[in-house]
């Protein structure tokens, strides 16, 4: 290992090197989502970021093709989130949440209240009203837990409430919301809960709006929750909603008395071009949960943002069974919620939102002329752009090799089946807009 690439961990003796990074990670690590075939001289080690770029231990640059699965939107080591961090970390890197608050996290919920109930772009479209809108903030550290809480959240309402019946918890194929046993359950993408399906927890799927229709006229009065992923099935493969089906999908939950969870994991903080996901149509969540884009990729944090009316039943001493039993050790952790803070300074007080817009019909654009010029189905939702690769039967997945081809030109990213997935950070070029795309027609 030279010097030169070394982080200074090295440079301070700490350490000795006996072996690469590469061939530690190999000997030491176990990857999400990952093959643990891939031997050590294929392993790649990132050292260090710098905007849209990602550096590995050799010295190597790559484009970070999916803004590093999806969270990164100002650019690594970006200066003023950099400069948020140091600040806090002088002043507490972290304290419990149980009972006790914290300046971050509280000055970051009040904001973001102020930001989605705006008139501002960043606030709800008009002709939403702003009265049924979500307004209280609960913290966890990732968008499953986030998802999970709403479930809970939603289930316990009701035994409060008197409607104890209401416990069916309602999701669609093909939708992913995270990882954790319950998001398994509710998830539709049945690879990644097949192992654990003896663990699954009851949960309904539905098809599509006239499965949902059908399930809410039958046991509409039994449904405490159905789960929505915002703007289009994510994980599940890209594929946009089609044209009013948010819309419906609100009206119909909303008609049968249940609480419609709006997953902005993924669409939420303009990925998809609005701030938020929903916001494409007259949708009118009573949760919403954030959190991939919530410190522009810096730190684990996430928000259940959940509807006045349902906070106040929970109203109660430590004796009245009313308490929510959820919260995690790093719940609102200063470091995460002040570099939070700066994010929403920055879609406040610069130009993201035309750039995400400008950018998005860059990158439309050059997805289109690959599809002329290759006959690929190409598509774009704002800044997720997505290629579909024919599958072969006898070239196996051809999608994943093509992202270690990409990765040998210097584009990091990870396929879904057979669709390629290209989502960059908003602080890319329009230069490295065409470099990313056309990389693949090469
Ligand atoms: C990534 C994702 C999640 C899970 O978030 P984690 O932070 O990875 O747990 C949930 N919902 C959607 C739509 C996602 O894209």
């Amino acid at each position: 290992m030279s010097k030169s690439n070394a982080p200074d961990l090295w440079e301070r003796d700490i350490i000795t090197m006996t072996q690469t990074l590469a061939e530690l990670d190999f000997q030491y690590c176990w990857h999400p989502f990952s093959s643990s075939d891939v031997p050590a001289k294929d392993r790649l080690v990132i050292v260090k970021g710098k905007g849209e770029w990602l550096w590995d231990d050799q010295g190597r640059r790559y484009l970070d093709g999916n803004s590093s699965i999806w969270c990164n939107i100002h650019g690594h080591n970006h200066p003023a989130l950099n400069r948020a961090l140091v600040e806090q970390v002088k002043k507490v890197a972290h304290s419990s949440y149980l009972g006790l608050a914290n300046e971050p996290a509280s000055i970051l919920a009040q904001k973001l209240v102020n930001v989605l109930h705006s008139k501002t772009n960043l606030g709800f479209p008009r002709g939403i009203s702003r009265a049924h809108l979500p307004r209280r903030v609960f913290y966890s550290d990732n968008g499953s837990c986030a998802n999970e809480i709403a479930a809970k959240m939603a289930v316990q309402f009701f035994r409060i409430t008197g409607q104890a019946q209401r416990k069916i918890l309602v999701s669609f194929d093909n939708a992913y919301h995270g990882d954790t046993m319950l998001n398994v359950s509710l998830g539709g993408v049945s690879v990644f809960s097949e192992p654990y399906k003896d663990l699954r927890i009851k949960t309904h799927r539905v098809r599509d709006l006239a499965d949902l229709k059908k399930l809410l006229a039958q046991k509409g009065n039994q449904v405490a929750a159905v789960f929505l992923e915002s703007a289009l099935a994510g994980a599940g493969g890209m594929i946009p909603h089609p044209p009013g089906f948010m819309e419906h999908v609100s009206a119909s939950v909303r008609k049968a008395g249940a609480l419609l969870v709006v997953d902005e994991v993924l669409a939420g903080f303009a990925r998809t071009g609005p701030f938020l996901g929903c916001y494409r149509e007259k949708v009118t969540p009573d949760f919403i949960t954030l959190s991939k884009g919530l410190t522009a990729g810096y730190l684990p944090l996430a928000i259940t943002l959940a509807p006045e009316r349902v906070y106040q039943v929970f109203k109660g001493d430590y004796y009245s069974g009313r308490l929510f039993y959820h919260g995690h050790t790093y719940t609102a952790n200063p470091l995460a919620c002040r570099v939070g803070l700066e994010n929403l300074v920055l879609f406040e007080t610069t130009d993201v939102m035309t750039r995400v817009k400008t950018l998005s019909e860059e990158f439309a654009w050059e997805l289109s002329k690959l599809s002329t010029m290759t006959g690929l189905e190409t598509g774009a939702l704002g800044m997720i752009g997505y290629i579909r690769v024919p599958h072969h039967r006898t070239k196996g997945d051809q999608a994943r090799t093509e992202c270690l081809k990409l990765r040998a030109k210097g584009v990091l990213t990870r396929p879904i089946g057979n669709t390629i997935v290209l989502m960059p950070p908003y602080c890319i070029s329009s230069k490295n807009i065409r470099t990313l795309v056309q990389a693949i027609a090469r």
